[in-house]
């Protein structure tokens, strides 16, 4: 990939560089058309009021990759009161790290001061416990701003003043020889925030480069340093890695590099006995599914994909009970629950997203259930498009669940005046369903329909 045009007397050796290397704008293929209008618009207002503008990190990597970025971030020398002053669609958000957003429709770009590396600051602005950044609002140099930045292709910056990329860290050759490195010392890198180890991960999948050996050799001591993360940033990361259409290759990072314990345990516990290898095929099947729907613009929540990574863990713990004794709509209910409450001590999944989940998985036996009133009724129901996806995943598990998924898919094609005739010689072969079933089917006879519920699926099931 020749996107450089640069003489090979040009390269870097990869140190750091106090005076950066200049790649004027003939010889590199960033162009201002790529740039968004909003991200223009605050780069053309901070260079016309006097400070210094740059497009900086992932976008500036991806517009010389030949890629689209997926947000653009501007840094400067202008303080955040300063941006403000300048925008009225400006906002100012953080407290460990403050940033200007300025909003346009859609659009938010972010807009970050210069950081300077803190040293000798006694104002607190820049806070750091036991090697970890916790406040880094002390304002610097360009310079500066670089060497804080996590990996070297994220440290260009594309000059507005004279559209130059500057690369103070060796980023471009890095980007040529298609590797990740961190600034620096990676443990030490790691330490001052642990989450760099997940974006090493992420980035390595959604660019397709390798992580450097020296950058990915801490991950076996420091991992254990993202259980301290906060819950919160750990599902923003969560939905970058699984819901930006890369999802299935950023699994694959996290498992090849044993981080995927860190983020989701009970997934990673119930993967180590996943013998026949049912789960995770189901998984990477339900992520290869995100990524296409991403692909071709359609709608993705997360509550399907968190229902998908950890359903494993579910059904081991639910066999377990009803191994127990313990009946087994309650087995499967408790746990749902502690499957949850356990994920979210790690991951801080938004109340509304923890109930879809768990009613993907409530809904599940409901596919056996073919009388005519309860067909209806879940087809009505709000949250029958992603349990009957999730079926439709589980439907390698068993043949059961393979004819359950053809039947729902043809219940859903038909007219609703038609129905019946689909229903009738599905549910008179059907067998008597379980145990479980016995409230339910009394309560139909009473109703006078006198229609059997089809088998419930075999496999595992709430
Ligand atoms: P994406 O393409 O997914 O947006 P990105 O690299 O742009 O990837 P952002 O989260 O948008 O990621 O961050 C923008 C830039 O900010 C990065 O390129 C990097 O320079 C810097 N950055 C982000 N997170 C960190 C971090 N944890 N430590 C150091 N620098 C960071
Ligand atoms: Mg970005």
């Amino acid at each position: 990939m020749d996107v450089f045009r640069l003489s090979s007397d040009s390269a870097v050796s990869g140190h750091t560089l106090s005076v950066p290397r200049v790649i004027p704008r003939e010889q590199h293929n960033l162009s201002r058309k790529q740039v968004s209008r909003g991200a223009l618009r605050v780069l053309y207002g901070l260079k016309d009021a006097g400070f210094r503008a740059c497009l900086v990190g992932g976008a500036v990597r991806d517009l010389l990759l030949g890629r689209q970025p997926k947000d653009f971030d501007v840094a400067t020398d202008a303080t955040p009161e300063e941006v403000k002053k300048l925008f009225r669609n400006c906002r100012l958000i953080g407290r460990r790290f403050r940033l200007a957003h300025v909003v346009f429709g859609p659009e938010i770009v972010e807009v970050a001061t210069f950081r300077g590396t803190g040293e000798g600051d006694a104002s607190g602005d820049r806070h750091v416990v036991d090697g970890r950044i916790l406040r880094d609002n002390v304002w610097g140099t360009i310079e500066e701003d670089a060497l804080r930045r996590d990996f070297r292709v994220n440290a260009m910056y594309y000059d507005i003043a004279d559209f130059s990329v500057l690369d103070y860290v060796g980023g471009i050759e890095d980007l040529e020889q298609r590797r990740l490195r961190l600034i620096g010392d990676p443990a030490t890198r790691y330490r001052e925030d642990p989450v760099r180890m997940l974006r090493a991960a992420r980035l390595a999948a959604k660019l397709g480069f390798t992580i450097d050996p020296a950058a990915a050799a801490p991950f076996a001591e420091l991992g254990p340093l993202l259980a301290d993360a906060p819950p919160a940033r750990l599902f923003d990361e969560c939905q970058k890695m699984f819901l930006a259409g890369y999802g299935l290759a950023s699994f694959r990072m996290l498992v090849e590099y044993d981080l995927l314990r860190h983020l989701f345990p009970g997934t990673a516990r119930a993967l180590a006995h996943d013998g026949s290898g049912g789960l995770r095929a189901l998984v990477e099947r339900g992520l290869a599914g995100t990524d296409a729907r991403v692909a071709d613009g359609r709608p993705v929540t997360p509550a399907f994909l968190f229902a998908v990574l950890l359903w494993g863990e579910v059904v081991v713990l639910a066999g377990k009970a009803q191994d127990e004794g313990v009946a087994r709509s309650l087995a499967w209910q408790r746990a749902a629950h502690r499957v949850m409450s356990e994920q979210g001590k790690r991951v801080a999944i938004p109340r509304r997203f923890g109930y879809a989940i768990e009613e993907i998985w409530a809904l599940q036996p409901r596919f056996a259930e073919r009388s005519r009133k309860r067909v209806f009724r879940l087809l009505a129901h709000p949250r029958f498009r992603a349990a009957y996806d999730f079926l439709l995943l589980r439907s390698g598990e068993s043949e059961e669940l393979r004819e359950a998924g053809e039947w729902w898919t043809q219940a859903q094609s038909v007219p609703p005046d038609e129905l019946s005739t689909v229903l009738a010689p599905k549910t008179s072969a059907a067998r008597p369903g379980d145990a479980a079933d016995k409230p339910r089917r009394r309560r139909r006879r009473r109703g006078g329909k006198g229609r059997k519920p089809a088998a419930p699926p075999s496999g595992p099931q709430p």
